[in-house]
């Protein structure tokens, strides 16, 4: 399985703790004023192993977890369906971005076993789009006031959005 990605980094600016973040290459939602529009080419970036950069993940174990980002993870859902699913298998903790809202998601999900997988392997998604409008530099982990933080398996289990409150 390959992926195609803009850049593998680690950083402590996409989640708590240092993460390894997957920024995913291809990004459909087009906002205005993104900052990764270099990530928008669904040609670009790189196409990479997945197992490989799955086992890279597993063995630093100094990590707090893996971050998905972009682009959008969420457009390009096989791929990280497969490496959040084998991330899991070591408890591994998963946050992902995405610009597409949770109640699309949950919509996607039934006609997409991928979306409905990649979901089902996520700790914590933070949805919607960037609108610079609703800028917010005193929020934690988003860029604008309309993306939440989402406890994602109690969302499904629930069938409702519940909110991480440990951010602002
Ligand atoms: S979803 Fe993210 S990467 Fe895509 S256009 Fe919006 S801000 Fe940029």
């Amino acid at each position: 399985m390959q992926i195609r990605l803009a850049s593998i980094l680690e950083s402590n600016a996409n989640g708590p703790g240092l993460r390894r973040v997957f920024f995913s290459q291809g990004c459909s939602h087009g906002c205005p004023d993104c900052f990764n529009k270099h990530t928008w080419d669904f040609k670009g970036g790189a196409l990479i192993d997945c197992d490989e950069e799955i086992q890279k993940t597993i063995d630093a174990s100094y990590l707090a977890g893996v971050t998905f980002s972009g682009g959008d993870p969420f457009d390009q859902p096989e791929p990280f369906a497969y490496i959040a699913k084998k991330l899991k298998e070591h408890n591994i903790n998963i946050w992902s971005y995405t610009g597409y809202t949770w109640e699309q998601l949950i919509e996607l999900s039934k006609t997409n076993t991928y979306i409905k997988q990649l979901l089902s392997n996520i700790d914590v998604l933070v949805d919607g789009p960037f609108i610079k409008e609703l800028m917010d530099e005193n929020i934690e982990w988003r860029g604008s006031k309309n993306q939440r933080i989402i406890l994602v398996q109690e969302s499904l289990k629930q069938n409702k959005v519940i909110l991480n409150k440990d951010y602002k």
